[in-house]
């Protein structure tokens, strides 16, 4: 597969010298490259993107989520054929790409509620003769800059809802996992946009520095890490645009003597090792409370070595690679700095070797036990499948705990106590919260975001929080003075 940009509804190759690599990260093997458009390509899709906003803008809402009805079909009709794609280029089993297009589907249904979702205010008689409304207007040509992680469902998490509202687009996916995108603009090309509403840009800090400076560009959203969700958060906004910054993440579960601990063990191994503990809401520190900690340490260790972990396109397969090589050796340097900060190693996933995938870059699950507060390993986001073990002894000190961390993505608690549970929903400090669940992802019509060092912005993205984010509110005051309708 080619990776092309597409610019005002045409399929175009970049004029560029630099190109990196798209591995298989199970297999090693190359399946293409991805061109590294500069500012001259961000131009041309931005130019084409202005020139459609006024059409686009004028044609009726109604008419407007028609398209989007064509793409959610396609969506579902081919998403099979995106989940071997993504599996392929990003790693993650067959059924977890499957599940994160269906998430990807749910925002483009939600978005077709836009007639519903855009509706302004009216307030009639603010005084004698005089009404005062609001309507939603889009803002203009935005665009989003997407992480390797989930290449197919980040990009819906805003683009759905910014058409929807009139705006036009362009995506810039990772560099690393360009393929999935390439496929989806291929069906989009066929629901027939009008030209420049929908554009993709493939590239990476260079096409990201272009759109964050372009004077066209109305709005940014973003989804990566944190120091680079900091450094677009603000230069978007030293540049007056609008922008969000989802970042990274380090998120705690606790686990009361209470919890069910199978159900625990099960839920928090899949969320913990799950797409190889490369998602933004994967449990990366397991605390046990008071006697919890005689059960559970013994019981996450045993699902943790009997994880299946090869190439995520084979039947039964658990989990696949993480995503390239300098990953997975970021990835053991981090287990080994545990290590040397104290912590044992009961389960150990480093130097694995897959049969019949040995070129592939594998780290098998991992359990770090006796992680230490403020200690390198608890600080850092490792991004792999790696589970550090800490133990506290009430309730209070576990939501402190959970509140001292920088980062606030997401909280857990498993429990049978509806007291501990209220306690922990309303005190601890992270975007998202789970009770009894490990990947606490809200649904397409609630708002989603993180915390703290987890997110720069106000609005998150989603639901009613991305048609906030896409649309700027006009207030409009009218005065019709009684007597001038006395004349009918
Ligand atoms: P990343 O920050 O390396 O890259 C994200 C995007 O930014 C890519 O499109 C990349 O091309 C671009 N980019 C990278 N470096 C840049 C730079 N210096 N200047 C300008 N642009 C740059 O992130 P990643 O490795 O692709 O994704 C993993 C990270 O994303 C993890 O930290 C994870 O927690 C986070 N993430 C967060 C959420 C969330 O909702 N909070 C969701 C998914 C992933």
């Amino acid at each position: 597969m080619e990776i092309l940009n597409y610019i005002n509804g045409q399929w175009v190759k970049p004029e560029v010298s630099e190109y990196v690599d798209v591995i298989n990260p199970a297999t090693g093997e190359k399946m293409t490259q991805t061109p590294l458009s500069g500012a001259v390509d961000v131009d041309a899709a931005t130019q084409a993107a202005a020139a459609a906003f006024p059409m686009w803008r004028r044609t009726p809402v109604q008419e407007r989520i028609q398209y989007l009805f064509k793409l959610r079909d396609l969506l579902k009709a081919h998403i099979d054929e995106i989940a071997r794609i993504i599996t392929n280029e990003c790693g993650k089993t067959f059924d977890e790409s499957k599940a994160e297009m269906v998430r990807a589907i749910e925002n483009v249904e939600v978005a077709c509620g836009m007639p519903h979702m855009i509706k302004g205010e009216f307030v009639e008689d603010i005084a004698s003769g005089i009404d005062e409304l609001m309507i939603r207007q889009p803002v203009g040509v935005c665009a989003t800059i997407a992480p390797f992680n989930f290449p197919g469902m980040i990009p819906f998490w805003y683009l759905p809802y910014a058409l929807a509202a009139g705006n036009t687009y362009i995506v810039k996916p990772s560099e690393k996992v360009p393929m999935t995108m390439q496929y989806i603009f291929h069906l989009i090309e066929q629901i027939g946009f009008p030209k420049g509403v929908i554009n993709l840009v493939n590239g990476a800090k260079g096409a990201v520095d272009a759109l964050l400076d372009h004077p066209t560009v109305r709005a940014i959203t973003f989804v990566g890490s944190t120091p680079v969700a900091r450094y677009i958060y603000s230069r978007a906004a030293a540049n007056g645009k609008r922008v969000q910054a989802q970042g990274g993440a380090k998120n705690p579960v606790f686990i009361m003597p209470d919890a069910d601990m199978n159900m625990a063990t099960t839920i928090i191994a899949d969320s913990a090792f799950g797409c190889a503990g490369q998602r933004c809401l994967a449990v990366s520190l397991a605390v046990t409370v008071g006697e919890a900690r005689n059960t559970f340490v013994e019981m996450i260790c045993d699902a943790a070595a009997s994880r299946k972990v090869g190439y995520g396109l084979e039947e039964g397969v658990q989990m696949g690679p993480v995503i390239n090589h300098a990953s997975k050796a970021r990835i053991e340097h981090l287990i080994g700095v545990g290590v040397a900060e104290g912590a044992s190693v009961p389960v150990d996933g480093r130097r694995a070797i897959i049969k019949g995938y040995e070129k592939g870059s594998f780290v098998r699950p991992t359990i770090l036990l006796d992680v230490k507060p403020n200690s390198e390993i608890w600080e850092t986001e490792i991004f792999g499948p790696v589970l550090g073990l800490m133990h506290v002894n009430t309730i209070e000190e576990a939501i402190a705990l959970a509140n001292s961390h920088s980062y606030g993505n997401q909280a857990s608690l498993f429990t049978s106590s509806g007291a501990a549970a209220r306690k922990f929903q309303y005190e601890v400090e992270a975007g998202n919260v789970g009770i009894n669940i490990g990947v606490a992802a809200p649904m397409a019509f609630f708002p989603f975001s993180g915390w703290k060092e987890s997110f720069f912005g106000d609005l998150h993205a989603q639901g009613m929080d991305a048609v906030e984010f896409f649309t700027q509110k006009k207030v409009v005051i009218q005065r019709w003075p009684r007597e001038w309708s006395r004349k009918f």
